[in-house]
């Protein structure tokens, strides 16, 4: 059974104590000028329900962490950029509510870049010191990488990949007549500047934009779905 959070009374939630639980997490981030701003919260949303339909065991959706960290695209009109210490500390707590009402298994679908090295390190202090085991699942790099890699030329952000994602999930929300290309590869080493960041995003956006189709989107999304479910399997397993 699927339970969500915040439809559940008190007592409704008293009495199904709930062990496992799914958290997405994302961004409010310009996605070039063709995409919505909150693309990186409708993916993962949209993947924590399909997901939990396919569990085939009881499990419970916490409402989602719309605003994240988007440094880079900040100056953007449309972004909403927390800061990286504002954020940890925010959803730590977060995290530690959830393991206080009984939860023990947290799956954390962030569908942000810009999350990802945060989350990580509340993820290490909340599971050290309490007993909440957690995964974290960056839906687009962690799984169906092969796939990922067959049906997109130049995935990106705003770009092939994300933009099918969107056309097949809210096809209502993209405006295909603003997509735009930008190829360029992120550099191999850790180079932190300015310089670089406007040269991978001068509009936003980082891939082929044009490329994406909705059946695209959906084989994508199919295949990520179904390895989510497997990855938390086999964490469930080991934990
Ligand atoms: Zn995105």
């Amino acid at each position: 059974m699927i339970y969500r959070w915040e439809e559940l009374t008190g007592k409704e939630f008293e009495l199904l104590k709930p062990e496992i639980a799914i958290l997405p997490v994302g961004t409010i981030e310009r996605h070039g000028d063709h995409l919505p701003l909150g693309t990186d919260n409708i993916v993962p949303s949209w993947i924590a329900e399909k997901v939990a339909e396919g569990l085939g065991t009881d499990v419970i959706i916490l409402p989602k962490i719309s605003y994240g960290v988007t440094a880079t695209l900040a100056k953007f009109p449309g972004s909403i950029n927390i800061p990286s210490e504002v954020f940890m500390h925010y959803v730590k707590h977060v995290l530690l509510e959830v393991f206080r009402n009984g939860v023990k298994y947290l799956v954390i679908l962030n569908g942000h870049g810009g999350n990802t090295r945060e989350l990580q390190v509340i993820a290490k202090e909340v599971s050290s010191s309490t007993n909440l085991s957690i995964l974290i699942i960056d839906w687009w790099r962690d799984v169906a990488q092969q796939k990922r890699h067959e049906i997109f030329q130049y995935p990106g952000h705003a770009g092939e990949d994300e933009t099918s994602a969107i056309m097949a999930i809210r096809p209502e929300l993209v405006k295909m007549e603003y997509a735009k290309d930008h190829m360029m590869p992120y550099p191999a080493l850790k180079i932190y500047s300015k310089k670089i960041e406007n040269e991978l995003f001068p509009e936003a956006v980082n891939g082929k934009a044009t490329l994406a189709t909705p059946e695209k989107g959906k084989e994508y999304m199919v295949a990520v779905v179904n390895e989510i479910i497997k990855a938390i399997k086999e964490f469930l397993s080991k934990v």
